[in-house]
């Protein structure tokens, strides 16, 4: 067989490197960095090259599972369908729509099929009890740059190949390869910073990889970044270094901000933050006089109690210091497909959860949320669940609580590769396709990228005969839960979905294709059906797109299908206050949802410990969440799944360097294996999350080999009120010798 080599873009994480796959026929004998990728240029990091031995996995399901007697067995599509019919129908038909909930994974997003298809079944069901990995994430940087900039996915990402200093929180990009800020190579980017003359400044609980080689690493007790950013914020309204620039006259509320922000002294959080007054006016000080800066706050800050008041705080910075939306600051990526949005505003709490109250941000609700909603009884309770590319059971909170309620479920399905500790609750297991094995074109990522580029790949590999693509499943789906039944024709279906798209389009006067014939656009549209079609219409209508014969040179699929190592559309560009969808017009510096919670925040400054440690997470870059932990060559070698504690503690409580740990909180104790370390401040331990591979049922025979702890069985299932995001870092526990 002949041995090839094709270009593709690795889909697992946020930073898209381009690959070289050489294979031989279907089996990939190496796979390295692509050094003509024009934004990766060759960076790849471990869990890249592992692509052949995930598509190879024998525990990487083929076909349908249906439980029977307590057991899944193999079954045919048919068969599955018929009996997701025949057993969630009447559930729909009997208590409504929303008892069906649905959950949607992290790796949904890095799926063409995964990000397009999910909502079509979402209307075609009809529910609202939607519940995302989005929740246990990012969704206070959504809510803050909804309330500010008008639209939850106007996120300004960090210029950091221009930038001269960056002030980094909460965020390990030499581990988790970005988040937020889609760029390859970090560590290469960062040292670039350095190079050039630039500062890189790491606030953060633990002595990262990525704070060990910044100019300046900065402790801080977790959970407290928002109180820190209030007060470089007020150091910037005291010592009158506020100053806008070009943004001057497209702000509102600075006057409301600076009220806000005003008891927030660098004096009165000192001891709250654990970060001195004098070093927190040094910051403020140098964020303003640099030359260019910016700020930006990730996973750890967004995953705590004050997570959205700290996002909003790391774009007030960023705008008062004049770094928003210039070259060197934080700025808007405008991708390849990036349709006009429209100047609505944005509104969150526009339906609640039932028991809890806590209300929805972006037609999604709080994960941590989900079991109440299942186990609580009365009207509206949730009796069903489809689960898509998810496993909640291990990378949710207060996780015990979450596996019982799946357990009394009348009905689960799953869309998934493996039969995971989630999954094995389901009653009929979809199995999703390998990533070798779908096109890609990156859809959430590329909006977020800090260089504006556009990189599509077709599949590598067939599928096997008679599987279907994700998105024909998922259209399958929602044809057997609409009424429509399970032999609904997919073709005319999708192209249902199509047309209204293209009908959209057409309408919509600040499309290039506005006022066309509707059947024309259609008929013109490349890729075949699927999310290929789609992808062939957004990329052409969008910034850079050939508008249907608007522009000459203008991008299709058909272009990015002649570009295997992508192409580059340049560095990020000034979009304000265009790009703004505030009802306003301007940039909201003090919504008031955002400074309701500001009083909440100033009571945090009085708490006392008594003694108890914080737990925070922590990545590996040989991890991703609680997927690839089936993969050999990424689990093997030390011990990774231990508890981080410093060496001052560990003497304090009797921990000895090879011993195990008790670590138990108010929703449960685990006992994980200790690592004494210099890296991690005093009064915080560490945990990483995504592992406990220890559940009956589940079959991932390596990860069952090297299971782990659970660190969401500590976590209560507390949220941050406005966003409902999840708190997992700053969780307040014991730990004692085990
Ligand atoms: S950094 Fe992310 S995108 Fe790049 S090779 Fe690794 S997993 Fe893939």
């Amino acid at each position: 067989m002949t041995v090839s080599i094709d270009y593709r873009t690795c889909p697992l994480c946020e930073a898209t490197c381009g690959l070289e796959v050489t294979h031989e026929g279907e089996k990939v004998l190496r796979i390295r960095g692509d050094r003509d990728d024009v934004f990766s240029r060759g960076y790849i990091c471990p869990k890249g090259s592992t692509l052949g031995k995930l598509d190879e996995d024998p525990d990487r399901l083929r076909t349908p599972l249906i439980k029977r007697d307590g057991a899944h067995v193999p079954a045919s599509w048919e068969d599955a369908f018929e009996l997701i019919e025949s057993r969630l129908g009447p559930v729909i038909a009997e208590h409504g729509p929303n008892a069906v909930a649905v959950y949607l994974g992290n790796p949904n997003v890095h799926s063409m099929s995964g990000t397009l298809y999910p909502r079509v079944l979402l209307k075609m069901l009809g529910t609202k009890s939607i519940f995302t990995a989005a929740t246990v994430d990012q969704m206070p940087k959504h809510v803050s740059s909804g309330l500010m900039f008008g639209h939850p996915d106007l996120i300004p990402v960090p210029d950091i190949d221009r930038t001269s200093y960056l002030l980094m929180l909460g965020a390990n990009p030499y581990e988790s390869n970005g988040s937020l800020a889609t760029a390859p190579d970090w560590p290469g980017r960062l040292q670039a910073i350095r190079d050039r003359g630039g500062r890189v400044v790491v606030v953060d609980p633990r002595r990262t990889r990525t704070a060990a080689a910044a100019d300046e690493h900065v402790f801080i007790r977790p959970g407290a970044d928002a109180l820190f950013l209030f007060a470089v914020v007020n150091v910037l309204f005291a010592e009158k270094l506020v100053g806008p620039g070009r943004l001057s006259d497209h702000i509102d509320g600075l006057d409301a901000l600076a009220t806000a922000v005003d008891s927030f002294t660098p004096d009165l959080v000192a001891a709250a933050t654990g970060v001195g007054a004098e070093r927190t006016r040094e910051i403020a000080r140098a964020l303003a006089r640099a030359e260019s800066a910016a700020v930006y706050g990730r996973i750890g800050t967004h995953t705590a109690e004050f997570g959205t008041m700290a996002s909003w705080m790391v774009d007030v910075l960023n705008v008062l210091t004049g770094n928003l939306d210039r070259p060197g600051g934080a700025m808007f990526p405008e991708a390849a497909h990036e349709q006009t949005r429209e100047r609505r505003g944005f509104r969150l709490g526009r339906w609640q959860t039932r028991v809890s109250g806590i209300a929805e941000v972006r037609g999604e609700l709080p994960v941590s949320a989900l079991a109440e909603e299942m186990l609580e009884p009365g009207d509206g309770r949730i009796r069903a669940l489809i689960t898509i590319a998810g496993n909640p059971v291990l990378s949710t909170p207060a996780s015990d609580r979450l596996d019982t309620a799946l357990a009394g479920l009348d009905f689960m399905v799953s869309v998934d590769i493996y039969v995971n500790e989630t999954t094995r609750h389901a009653d009929v297991i979809l199995p999703g396709a390998s990533p070798l094995r779908r096109p890609h074109y990156d859809l959430a990522f590329n909006q977020l990228a800090v260089r504006n580029v556009a990189n599509y790949s077709p599949a590598l590999f067939p599928l096997p005969d008679g599987t279907p693509d994700e998105w024909q499943v998922l259209l399958r789906l929602g044809a057997t839960l609409s009424g429509q039944g399970r032999d609904a024709d997919l073709d005319t279906l999708d192209d249902g979905v199509f047309g209204m798209m293209v009908g959209s389009a057409t309408a919509n006067p600040a499309s290039p294709i506005h006022g066309r014939d509707p059947q024309e656009i259609f008929n013109a549209t490349n890729g075949g059906r699927g999310p290929e079609r789609m992808l062939d219409l957004l990329v052409r209508t969008g910034p850079y797109g050939d508008g249907y014969g608007a522009r000459t040179d203008g991008l299709s699929l058909q272009l990015l299908s002649e570009s295997p190592h992508g192409i580059d559309l340049g560095p990020l560009r000034p979009r304000l206050p265009d790009a703004l969808c505030t009802p306003s017009g301007m940039i909201e510096l003090a919504p008031d949802r955002l400074v309701a919670d500001v009083p909440r925040l100033l009571a945090s400054v009085e708490r006392v410990l008594n003694g108890r440690f914080l737990l925070i997470g922590r990545r590996h870059v040989r991890s991703n969440n609680s997927w690839m932990h089936n993969i050999d060559v990424l689990v093997k070698g030390k011990e990774r799944c231990t508890l981080q504690i410093s060496t001052v503690d560990a003497e304090r409580i009797g921990l000895e360097p090879d011993g195990r740990a008790k670590v138990s909180s108010e929703a449960g104790a685990l006992v994980v294996p200790v690592e004494i370390s210099d890296d991690i401040m005093p009064g915080v331990v560490s945990l990483p999350h995504g592992w406990g591979h220890d559940l009956d049922g589940s079959a991932m025979s390596v990860a069952s080999e090297r299971p782990g702890v659970n660190t969401n069985r500590l976590s209560t299932g507390a949220m941050d009120p406005v966003s409902g995001n999840a708190i997992l870092n700053g969780i307040a526990v014991d730990v004692v010798p085990a």
